[in-house]
């Protein structure tokens, strides 16, 4: 048996994975534009500096730039309302409340002119608390509650996303119980599923959202009888609803246009459908989220003024060959604003180094080195690499990264053994108890996903602005856990229990 400590790349290292010639170099399209290592070798947003911040609020936690934020909020609408200009007056731009949302950032939401997007009682609690108004608002879901939809519908949504045949029915009836009209938009499946580089295009759906615009077999050629049509046909007719448009949302984590140009034109084509069987030009169509963001090295998202270029070209030229007045176009971006405004800071605690057999050399046996860095939260802050197998990145945060970067991979604290912050990154050998680590690109679906396993705390949420650090969710305690802990009465005097 051969064991190799070398510091070319490790055999078992994936191959996008390359050993940092300078370790201590950030790589600009994880991090937030104003994180920066200082002469010391810290890493500082917007001028603080994450051991500061460790100090004053305790690690794991989530450090959010404010201005990174609202800059990539800004991008959005101005790179869509840019592209999209001439041909429906500019894009509305609703905020994906779902991959992390709280009462500052609806605040900045609000402030920056953008709409925001909710798909649960809850988060349109958060939204209304922050004071947007109903009109910039959206609410989805496959299964909304009564008491969802009729809050929703008293609040005056912009948009309600309505699901299913059923539910068209259920918010046109409380609406006219309400003495309200709803604002109605479909959310029809386009057979197009898009992840990263690839897309697939069928003519079925077999998930569990929105209104099939497919055929079952012996449906062909009685249109009515779709889902998607009826729904038109329904909701055209209820008293109750006022129908703005459809809807579509055909993935996440998306890299490439074709999957949003493919989309497009088939809800454009459905949109001409209802024209010639209704009569009416429905005035929206909304193409949802899915915007990717990078998360390591091998990422590469295109920025947002190409993907809106390309989709309005395609929404362009299929309207024109449709003779379709272009509708007013939406979309739900929530990753790609929020995904790389924040990392999570950790403290990392003990570590050790296995041998592990080299892929594909079981005759011969050859050991390579994995380092196990253990950090103080894991799967309770960060869910997605055991939900998704999603990569992260990681850098040693507290200090310069001076000792050799060794394959590493970094753990959480949880009982569990696929609880894994970073499956695979280059970190200095010498990393170690009471260094800080950090991890970008943390804002979407972590915090939003974090959970009490173990009878962990959810961490603290900060926002850094203009050199200055504040709490905008605070950290849970022993006694928030408790709180929902029913603890029996004290004992009476006298009480048998041991
Ligand atoms: C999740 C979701 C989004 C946001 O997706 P991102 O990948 O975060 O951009 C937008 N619209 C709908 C309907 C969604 O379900």
């Amino acid at each position: 048996m051969r064991v190799t400590t070398s510091v070319e790349a490790s055999p078992l290292a994936p191959d996008w994975l390359s050993v940092p010639e300078d370790p201590s170099r950030l790589e600009a399209k994880l991090w937030a534009e104003d994180v920066e290592r200082d002469d010391d070798g810290v890493l500082r947003v917007d001028g603080v500096s994450v051991t500061e911040l460790a100090q004053q609020y305790g690690t794991p936690l989530f450090v959010v730039s404010e201005r990174d934020f609202r800059a990539r909020a800004r991008i959005f609408r101005d790179a869509f309302d840019d592209a999209f200009r001439d041909l429906c007056d500019g894009v509305d731009v609703f905020y994906a409340g779902k991959s992390f949302l709280c009462t500052e950032v609806a605040h900045w939401v609000r402030e920056e002119g953008l709409g925001l997007d909710t798909c649960s009682g809850g988060e349109l609690a958060v939204a209304l608390r922050a004071g947007l108004p109903g009109h910039r608002l959206g609410l989805h879901g496959n299964n909304k509650s009564a008491a969802e939809l009729t809050r929703a519908i008293d609040a005056g949504l912009g948009r309600i996303v309505v699901d299913s045949l059923q539910e068209v029915a259920v918010v046109g009836d409380l609406a006219v119980q309400r003495g309200r009209i709803a604002n109605v938009m479909l959310r029809l499946t386009p057979g197009v599923h898009a992840h990263t580089h690839e897309f697939i295009a069928t003519a079925h759906e077999d998930q569990k959202f929105g209104l099939s615009l497919a055929a079952r077999p012996g449906m062909e050629g009685n249109a009515a009888a779709l889902p998607g049509e009826r729904a038109v046909a329904d909701a055209l007719a209820h008293p109750g609803i006022n129908l703005l448009g459809v809807h579509c949302h055909i993935g996440s984590q998306i890299f490439e246009p074709e999957g949003f140009e493919l989309a497009a034109r088939r809800l454009l084509a459905f949109l001409a459908r209802v024209r010639d069987t209704h009569g009416v030009e429905l005035p929206e169509l909304d193409l949802g989220g899915g915007y990717g963001i990078a998360y390591t090295e091998a990422d590469e998202p295109r920025p947002a003024a190409e993907i809106a270029r390309a989709m309005a070209a395609v929404v362009g030229s299929t309207c024109r060959e449709l003779g379709l007045r272009v509708p007013r176009i939406s979309i739900e971006p929530g990753r790609a604003i929020v995904g790389p405004t924040t990392f999570t800071l950790y403290t990392a605690g003990t570590t050790k180094t296995v041998q592990v057999d080299a892929p594909g050399a079981k005759d011969a046996p050859v050991t390579h080195p994995r380092r196990y860095v253990s950090v103080d939260g894991g799967m309770s802050d960060n869910a997605r690499p055991v939900l998704y197998g999603a990569d992260y990145s990681a850098v040693l945060a507290s200090r310069t990264p001076g000792a050799t970067p060794v394959l590493s991979r970094v753990v959480g604290k949880h009982c569990e053994s696929g609880d894994i912050v970073v499956r695979d990154a280059y970190l200095p050998e010498d990393t170690g108890a009471g260094d800080l680590l950090a991890v970008p690109g943390t804002g979407a679906y972590c915090w939003v996903l974090a959970s009490n396993y173990n009878y962990v705390a959810r961490p603290p949420v900060v926002a850094v602005t203009d050199g200055i650090a504040r709490l905008i969710v605070r950290g849970e305690t022993e006694e928030d856990l408790f709180r929902r802990d029913v603890q029996r009465e004290p004992a009476e005097p006298g009480d048998p229990r041991p």
